[in-house]
């Protein structure tokens, strides 16, 4: 009978398999389809100061509207876009749609002036020599200062800092963008490099604090990740904070902004406005 039960669970095991295969198969060829039928999303998850729970900024997190399977999460396509070379064209897209939506509500008065939206880019575009020059033409397009932009990029992107990578950033970095460190402590990057970056803020992985307030709470890690970061002056911002006792702990270590489902998920663009920006002023 155990012999019989293996073989039904192999079964089971590649039925499953196939139907992931053909789940990724459909997501490829709709992908492309996505752009261009205006299906991508993008949703804003508001930062948070966690003395005053004002929120301080926002960051940008792609959503694809499905037709059929309804809203996914970066996680299940993010990867396709990989595989399928689309990263950069999805990246584009959201950089695009976010800055645009936020020099509206600047335009209105409605986007505080110390607020700052960040936005994940995946280093397949910022490989580009043209990057950060676009990326000045579409700040002054849409008339919005560079100090209410961010950029987040992943540690593991630079392992290896590319020199036209490195370029890119210092570029943004004069213009007066602000550069993100997210995940920060998950990848493989050496600290060696940190001082290569021109980065200031430091995104504190979820991982860590997770552990926060699981059954063996364990800060250790957290302390050291908020001592280097205040050592090294980084702005810290730790992400995934769902508890009041993660809240307590962290401020109480020294990092002042937080994100996570505690204060709010992240909100499509018309629930963040209703939620947390100010009616517009009458001209
Ligand atoms: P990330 O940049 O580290 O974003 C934080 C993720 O944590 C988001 O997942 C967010 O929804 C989730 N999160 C927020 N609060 C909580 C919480 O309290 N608990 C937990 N467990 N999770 C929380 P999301 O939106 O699914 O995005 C996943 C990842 O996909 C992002 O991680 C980012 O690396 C990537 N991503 C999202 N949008 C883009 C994009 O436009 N371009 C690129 N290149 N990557 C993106
Ligand atoms: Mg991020
Ligand atoms: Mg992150
Ligand atoms: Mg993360």
């Amino acid at each position: 009978a155990a012999k019989h039960k293996g073989r039904n669970q192999a079964r089971a095991y590649s039925a499953d398999l196939e139907q992931a295969n053909q789940r990724t198969f459909t997501l490829r060829r709709e992908l492309a389809d996505a752009l261009m039928n205006n299906e991508l999303r993008v949703f804003l998850q508001p930062v948070f100061d966690l003395e005053t729970l004002d929120v301080i900024g926002a960051e940008a997190l792609v959503r694809w509207q499905h037709p059929s399977m309804g809203l996914l999460s970066p996680g299940e396509f993010l990867p396709v876009a990989q595989a399928s070379k689309m990263m950069g064209a999805i990246d584009h897209w959201v950089l695009d749609a976010t800055l645009r939506q936020v020099s509206a509500w600047h335009a209105q008065g409605r986007w505080k002036p110390d607020w700052r939206v960040s936005i994940n880019q995946n280093t397949d575009d910022i490989r580009h020599k043209d990057w950060a020059s676009e990326l000045a033409r579409m700040l002054k397009k849409l008339n919005l200062p560079a100090q209410a932009v961010g950029i987040e990029l992943t540690e593991e992107l630079w392992t290896e800092p590319v020199p036209v990578v490195l370029k890119n950033l210092r570029t943004i970095q004069q213009m007066g963008l602000t550069l993100y460190i997210d995940d920060f402590g998950t990848g493989y990057s050496s600290l060696a490099y940190l001082k290569e970056l021109p980065a200031s803020v430091i995104k504190i992985d979820q991982h860590f604090v997770a552990q926060l307030d699981s059954a063996n709470e364990d800060s250790t890690l957290v302390e050291a990740i908020i001592a280097l970061g205040k050592k090294l002056q980084y702005q810290l911002i730790a992400e995934g904070v769902e508890t009041e006792a993660q809240r307590k702990v962290l401020l109480a270590k020294g990092c002042t902004a937080a994100q996570g489902y505690l204060l709010s998920p992240p909100l499509s663009a018309k629930c963040f406005e209703e939620r947390f920006l100010p009616e517009p002023s009458p001209t």
